[in-house]
């Protein structure tokens, strides 16, 4: 580990007490909160694993949908040591809100298995994708809930979980999961497209405080799906990417980082450690190095009441879900620095997700072009609603976007009714 992570609360209660706090001040009744505070499904599986000396070795993983009132649950499947239930309740509860505020016509899920991949073989890391798939099945399919790739997940497992279930069926069902290989039905654009929805948002933000691309400071935190294309495509924009971190460390180059070139060389080594003519830094030196703006792009939780004060970056986009423990952004936000909550700033893969399923549903393929454009578009429009409503009404971006999706999400079960 190369940052802190806080130990204070945990990421459900910081997403419960987001959630009490939009009920508060869009008035709802409190029982509202009490019916939106709780997942609508649940399951834990246990998955044997046989290993491949033989023996056998018991993992747990879970499948939470958080509310599926506008439509099939929707989210990512996280493999981690980490994970465990009230993580995955706190990242399904997200993703609805995530889908509502970018009208997606989707509830929330989330589904994780704790299990450290880089310790496992790639026949090993198949056989639980496949047995986790079986034990999920139930609840799962492209009307019901449709996972998608999340931390240590990526489209060779959606590959497998789409496998697994098809033969299940008897027959293929490529809309029971996205973030597929384009080889299966995937979309275009996908694998890129929560970077590509965090740059179109950061740009944005950028234009609104009067600060010009062009040489305006990045720091990135986290080197993988989403981190890695952010990196990229900043630098395309004409930012100075002058840190970056992973798992294993960080490093930094004033001048900005040659991002073609470290790319290549994680691909070729697995970490930004040690890239030629780069400086090595700490992790935590990452998300306080003096920049425009800065990207957490790893896991939960890695800014907190401990480093907030460290913060120097202008503006905060949350690239990874719930980077920022409920202190850290009371205390931000008392210093000035804007945030871009997870729900609105990560939400480019969801989106693409949808265009996915969409395509995959009709067998109709749109181009690269016309996926990128629809996600920018999307995004931009978000974007645009929530500074509206947080402008209007006095509150943080969080707090818009939340009470946004929120509302939409209540509206959808006041119409809807209560059964019986
Ligand atoms: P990933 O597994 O591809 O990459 C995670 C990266 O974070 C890796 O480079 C890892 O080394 C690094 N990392 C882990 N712990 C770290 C730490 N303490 N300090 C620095 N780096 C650390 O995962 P991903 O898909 O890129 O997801 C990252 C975050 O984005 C997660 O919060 C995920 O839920 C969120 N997210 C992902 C998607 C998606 O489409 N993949 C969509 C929305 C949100």
């Amino acid at each position: 580990m190369t940052t802190t992570t806080r130990t204070e609360r945990t990421v459900l209660d910081d997403a419960r007490d987001q959630l009490a706090e939009a009920v508060k001040i869009l008035g709802l009744p409190a029982d509202v909160h009490a019916m939106l505070a709780e997942p609508r499904r649940e399951l834990s599986v246990s998955i044997p694993l046989r290993r491949d000396d033989g023996s056998i070795e018991v993992l747990r993983g879970y499948r939470v949908q958080h509310n599926y009132s506008r439509g099939p649950g929707k989210g990512g499947v996280r493999f981690d040591d980490a994970v465990d239930l009230d993580e995955v309740r706190a990242l399904a509860m997200w993703m609805t809100w995530k889908c509502a505020l970018l009208d997606v016509p989707y509830g929330g899920a989330k589904g994780g298995v704790r299990i450290d991949p880089r310790r496992y073989s790639i026949a090993e890391l198949e056989r639980v994708t496949r047995r986790y798939t079986s034990e999920i099945a139930p609840i799962i399919g492209p009307e019901i809930d449709i996972p998608a790739p999340d931390i240590g997940t990526d489209e060779r497992t959606m590959a497998w979980m789409m496998d697994t279930y098809s033969v299940g069926r008897g027959h293929t069902v490529l809309g029971v999961v996205t973030g597929k290989p384009i080889a299966l039905g995937g979309s275009q654009g996908r694998a890129a497209a929560t970077s590509r929805g965090v740059v179109a948002v950061s740009l944005e933000v950028l234009h609104h405080l009067g600060i010009r691309p062009e040489g305006a400071t990045a720091a990135v935190q986290g080197f993988g799906k989403v981190g890695r294309g952010a990196a990229r495509f900043l630098a395309e924009e004409g930012l100075r990417v002058v840190a970056v971190s992973d798992v294993d460390g960080a490093i930094s180059h004033p001048d900005g980082l040659d991002l073609p070139a470290l790319e290549a060389y994680v691909d070729e080594t697995g970490s930004v450690v040690g890239f030629p003519g780069s400086s090595p830094i700490s992790g935590e030196e990452v998300l306080a190095a003096e920049v425009d703006l800065l990207v957490p792009a790893a896991v939960e939780g890695v800014i907190h009441a401990g480093n907030a004060e460290a913060v120097r970056a202008r503006v905060i986009v949350e690239g990874a879900n719930g980077p920022l423990s409920a202190d850290a952004d009371r205390i931000l936000g008392e210093r000035g620095v804007l945030v871009v909550p997870d729900i609105l700033a990560n939400a480019g893969g969801v989106v693409v997700s949808y265009f996915e399923w969409v395509q995959a549903n009709q067998s109709y393929w749109w181009t690269e072009a016309e996926v990128n454009e629809k996600l920018v578009d999307r995004m931009t429009h978000a974007w645009r609603d929530v500074l509206v409503y947080a402008t209007e009404r006095h509150l943080s971006l969080r707090l818009a976007a939340t009470c946004m999706a929120v509302e939409r999400v209540w509206r959808a079960h006041e119409v809807r009714g209560l059964y019986p």
